[in-house]
């Protein structure tokens, strides 16, 4: 998956760590306690997906 298809909206983010735990080769914590997207993203389009899915704050945006 392209990583210009990922977005994050940072006033949603919480920075709690959950997407990062599951595809820890596309989203990583940042120094500002926000996640950010590792590019280019390293894991599988359904792992993704899962750690979209499991954003409390649906704070992860995929784009077709
Ligand atoms: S799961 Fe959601 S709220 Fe938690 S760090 Fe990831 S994007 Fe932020």
């Amino acid at each position: 998956m392209d990583s210009q298809k990922i977005k994050i909206d940072p006033e949603k983010c919480i920075g709690c760590g959950s997407c990062a735990a599951i595809a820890d080769q596309t989203f990583e914590m940042g120094d500002d306690d926000k996640v950010h997207v590792i590019d280019p993203p390293g894991d599988d389009e359904a792992t993704i997906k899962s750690a979209a899915d499991c954003c409390a704050m649906q704070a992860i945006e995929l784009g077709e």
